[in-house]
């Protein structure tokens, strides 16, 4: 048997096991071995039954002394059983186990594992595991607690890994020697036994780290292949002018946050390798600027710059803006959108093969198109979140020589940064441009909503706009759109009727939706009804309301990101978090945007509220989840293996003659990720 086998390999493993084993990600032997028990039942703790501690299981051995049996049609049934040892005695309670409890004599003895409580002053067992003394197999065992699904006892997929793994004959050593013994960590073989079947504790944590270890490992060199960090030739792109000219139009200067990360922009593009860097900052900080201007040097430099933003209305909102500054210096820049029709997209295309575009906006699908550039020096990605590893891999390929820049509002904690952008130069833009205010934030329940309105009323008397967001989430799409409708319907007639209201959806064809953002931006509705299709990075300054329907349903850096599209003019700009959910822990999150404007700080607390794997899960961050390890819990974990990879990478030992057993697994691992991509 192999690791690539299907579980449906395995004796007792009929078309509905391998259903349900499906449900929780197994289909192979491989994904069994690799499902872990998320705790475990430590049986093998035999102490008396006067040390015993409530609220700690514990095994026990004692004698059966009495029996007081329940009948049959009783409900529940209830058997209780007088047992005791030579400190002191206890009851045994079963409920509904008429078949376990026949087989129990007085007299005899019994390995006994469970929570020793008190009821009514009396020390009792309610059911607990129970083996005759000369018959025992599991207690004294650690016994393994797998994730369960319904149908499918842990005590059958414990099995069958022990079945698995008697079988199984390619586990092949994965790490080098020289790692094992400098973090203490286990042959992958031995790992996998111990995990799934433990020794003791001790060993069971151990193969734990182990397997985390290799995980990371292999995740940190696959990215560092995928993007190797080499000092790629880059075209050097030198300062003749044009990005002074620009500057000098605007009606601001560059804030001190953004003049600083363009010192860095601009020396990397002058640097004659190619700029692979990542331009962080928190909503409105002023990133497309700054994109703007890398643009402007590479086309002074007689090259083309490719911009590529994630949704459609994005890419249309970019454009406008572009064309509005960069057409007055005599640039040619044109837009290509899934929904451009083809006559146009010919003539798009030809203008960029001559080189007559000096530069492109469109969609990320653009990097899948058969573009041909006369002369490409740049492609900026914009709001990096949605954006995959093997996404970047492919922009890389277009010209290993332009350079490249990605620009996100997500921010991440420190310790996440080299395990997602381990690849790239960070900059940060610090602070917002001068001038704003921080949003005023309320978080509100139904008692407050009426009021509300009659708040954004008199805001919208004063000729402002306002933005209401009706969260749209993937499982009951149907559900939510019809929400959706319904509040536009009630906003529109009763609500506003005095205004105009626009509802927008992600399900629209684009053009609808980009004649209802114009009509938006132009100030011809004052009210946009919008599913979370507005959520990232768009720009329409006289809006200055924003209210969020069924607020607990998204994360709170989505929520700071929604809360960005306000607060972009002079206006004090406010933002109404609306929940139904009455729960401590729903207020308290919607709280922290009532506290804070600081995009780092929220995504920290989010974090500390909802763990990692919520945030950075496949579908946010572009890249696949890990099975056993959290990137936060586990970090420091994380810290060596991101030093282990980097020597391994530096020192080219990351081949078949050095290496084997890593550079298989990484061959394997980088597959995956490219599969999954697809
Ligand atoms: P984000 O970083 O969220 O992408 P934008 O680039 O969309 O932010 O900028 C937000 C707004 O701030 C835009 O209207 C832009 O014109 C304006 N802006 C950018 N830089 C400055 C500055 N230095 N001073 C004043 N306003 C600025
Ligand atoms: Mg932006």
């Amino acid at each position: 048997m192999h690791l690539r086998d299907p579980v449906s390999d395995l004796r007792g493993v009929g078309p509905k096991k391998a259903d349900l084993l499906k449900k929780m990600g197994v289909h192979t032997i491989q994904d069994l071995l690799l499902l872990l028990p998320h705790r475990y039942e430590d049986t093998s703790r035999l102490i008396s039954l006067n040390q015993a501690s409530p609220g700690q299981p514990s095994t026990f051995l004692v004698e059966i002394v009495g029996a007081r049996p329940g009948f049959y049609g009783q409900k529940p049934r209830r058997d209780t059983f007088q047992v005791r040892d030579s400190t002191g005695q206890a009851s045994l309670v079963f409920f509904n186990q008429p078949h376990l409890v026949k087989r129990l004599k007085v007299n005899k003895t019994y390995y006994v594992y469970g929570n020793l409580d008190y009821f009514r002053g009396q020390a009792q067992l309610v059911n607990p595991k129970i083996e005759e003394e000369k018959r025992r197999r599991e207690i004294g065992r650690i016994i393994p607690i797998y994730p369960q699904v319904e149908g499918l006892k842990s005590t059958e997929i414990s099995r069958l890994v022990t079945q698995a793994l008697a079988q199984v004959k390619d586990i092949k050593e994965i790490l080098p020697a020289y790692l094992k013994n400098r973090y203490g960590l286990l042959p992958l073989r031995e790992a996998l036994a111990q995990v799934h079947s433990p020794s003791d504790m001790d060993q069971a944590y151990q193969a734990r780290q182990t397997l985390v270890f290799h995980e990371f490992l292999i995740f940190l060199l696959t990215l560092m292949v995928v993007n190797k960090r080499e000092d790629t030739q880059g075209y050097k792109m030198e300062d003749r002018g044009l990005v002074g000219e620009f500057l000098a139009t605007l009606p601001f200067d560059l804030t001190p946050g953004q003049a600083q990360v363009w010192e860095e922009v601009s020396q990397d593009l002058a640097s004659g390798k190619r700029m692979r860097r990542l331009i962080q900052g928190d909503v409105g900080s002023g990133k497309t600027i700054l994109a703007l201007l890398a643009s402007l040097r590479v086309i002074e430099n007689g090259y083309q710059a490719l911009f590529m933003a994630p949704t459609e209305i994005l890419a249309s909102q970019h454009y406008q803006t572009i064309q509005d500054q960069v057409e007055p210096l005599g640039l040619k820049s044109e837009i290509l959108l899934g929904s451009t029709r083809p006559k146009r997209r010919r003539e798009v295309l030809e203008a960029v093969e001559t080189g007559a575009c000096d530069l492109l906006v469109g969609t990320h699908a653009l990097i899948f198109e058969d573009l041909k550039l006369n002369k490409l020096g740049l492609t900026i990605t914009d709001e990096q979140h949605r954006f995959g590893v093997d996404q970047r891999r492919r922009l890389a390929d277009k010209d290993p020589h332009a350079h490249g820049l990605i620009m996100s509002a997500t921010p991440i904690p420190r310790t996440l940064e080299q395990v997602y952008y381990g690849d790239l130069d960070i900059s940060t833009v610090e602070g917002l441009p001068q001038g704003r205010k921080p949003v005023k934030t309320l978080a509100i329940n139904q008692d407050l909503l009426e009021r509300s309105y009659d708040f954004i009323r008199d805001q919208l008397a004063q000729g402002t706009q306002a933005y209401v967001i009706c969260p749209l989430i993937e499982e009951s799409q149907a559900l939510d759109l019809e929400a959706a409708q319904a509040v536009y319907e009630d906003l529109a007639a009763r609500v506003f009727p005095d205004y105009r209201v626009a509802l927008l959806h992600g399900q629209m064809p684009g053009p609808d939706k980009e004649a209802i953002m114009a009509d938006f931006q132009a100030g011809r509705t004052q009210v946009l009804v919008s599913t979370t299709v507005i959520e990232v990075g768009v720009n329409v300054p006289n809006a200055n309301i924003l209210l969020v329907y069924n607020a607990e349903r998204f994360g709170l850096a989505q929520l700071h990101q929604l809360r960005g599209r306000v607060g972009r003019g002079q206006d004090q700009a406010y933002c109404i978090l609306y929940s139904k959910d009455p729960s401590d822990k729903a207020i308290l999150r919607l709280k922290t945007m009532e506290e804070s404007n600081d995009g780092f700080y929220i995504a920290q607390r989010d974090l500390d509220l909802r763990g990692g794997g919520d945030i950075f899960g496949t579908r946010q961050s572009g890249l696949p989840a890990f099975r056993i390890g959290d990137p936060l819990e586990d970090s420091d974990i994380l810290h060596y293996a991101l030093i282990e990879a980097r020597a391994i990478v530096d020192g080219g030992h990351l081949n078949q003659e050095e290496e084997p057993g890593l550079n298989e697994a990484v061959a394997a691992f980088y597959l995956r990720v490219v599969k999954e991509e697809d």
